[in-house]
């Protein structure tokens, strides 16, 4: 089962303090979320059966999988990662073990999160696939159908194509929330930057010319800025060592002193 988490899923503690740009969605997802989850009697009260399952879309690299994950840690939820593609298994039969052992492992831990990442790809609508799809699409409905009576478990689905899932999966008591992340604003863009350089040595006037660089890194995702930032960091690396990095990393010459301008990051 190792490989289907994804790694780190469990050390790696995310927190709303990582999460850039969202605050209406983290607001709309851990509302969505916490409430079925902590406080089920809500729902008795009113009579009404709590949401079972929540679709993300939007994307590839706007924070959907590390939205849901920061949530789980927030209210402390046992956190599930299953990647689609990943789980999708040659046996026959054995993507449909796969899945059972997995929603057994989120009842017996309760209260759990089960994240699906691309969801699209275990979940095609029925009519596009081959009999193996089909049988497992069927499945995962009816281990869908079979939470739908826990209490304290709840699904959240991401993907880039909605309209390539069965749409079956988005009917009442399955799937029934649906969530667009899109890419963020220039000030989604400025928390995120802030955020992933957090850990970095920029030089003191940095905060100055962040919000410059948010300005111009229009369509950006948080994935792009991550990747920006290390594209910084390695320029600022040549950018000292000239043409001899490896030697300077082997020497043990002390990089300590070495700052990420905006040079660097205009450069990346
Ligand atoms: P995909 O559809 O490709 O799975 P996704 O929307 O699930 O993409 P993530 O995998 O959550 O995107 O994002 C990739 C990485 O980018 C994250 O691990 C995180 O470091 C960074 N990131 C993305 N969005 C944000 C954000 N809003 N705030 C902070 N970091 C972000």
């Amino acid at each position: 089962r190792t490989s289907m988490l994804s790694p780190g899923a469990s050390a790696n503690l995310v927190t709303f303090d990582d999460v850039g740009g969202l605050d209406k969605e983290v607001d709309q997802v851990r509302e969505l979320i916490e409430t079925p989850l902590m406080y089920p009697h809500v729902y008795d009260h009113l009579g009404i059966n709590p949401p079972r399952g929540i679709l993300l879309h939007g994307p590839p690299g706007v924070g959907k999988t590390h939205l849901a994950r920061a949530i789980a840690n927030e209210i402390g939820a046992h956190f599930l990662y299953v990647n689609g593609p990943e789980i999708l298994s040659s046996v026959q039969g054995g993507t449909e073990a796969n899945l059972r052992s997995i929603f057994e492992e989120a009842m017996e831990s309760a209260p759990s999160i089960v994240l699906i990442d691309e969801l699209d790809a275990i979940a095609p609508p029925r009519r596009d696939t081959g009999h193996t799809d089909a049988r497992m699409g069927t499945q995962l409905l009816s281990l869908l159908d079979g939470l739908v009576s826990m209490e304290d478990v709840i699904v959240v689905g991401t993907t880039n194509r909605p309209e390539a899932l069965d749409p079956a999966l988005r009917r009442p008591g399955r799937l029934d929330r649906e969530l667009l992340i899109g890419p963020p604003s220039v000030a989604g863009r400025l928390e995120i930057l802030r955020i992933h350089t957090r850990g970095m040595p920029l030089e003191p006037d940095a905060q100055t010319w962040l919000p410059e660089l948010a300005a111009l890194t229009h369509g950006y995702t948080g994935a792009d800025l991550v990747n920006l930032a290390r594209e910084a960091g390695l320029h600022a690396l040549r950018r000292h060592a000239g043409p001899g990095l490896r030697a300077l990393a082997a020497s043990g010459h002390d990089t300590a002193h070495v700052l990420v301008t905006q040079d660097d990051l205009l450069h990346a």
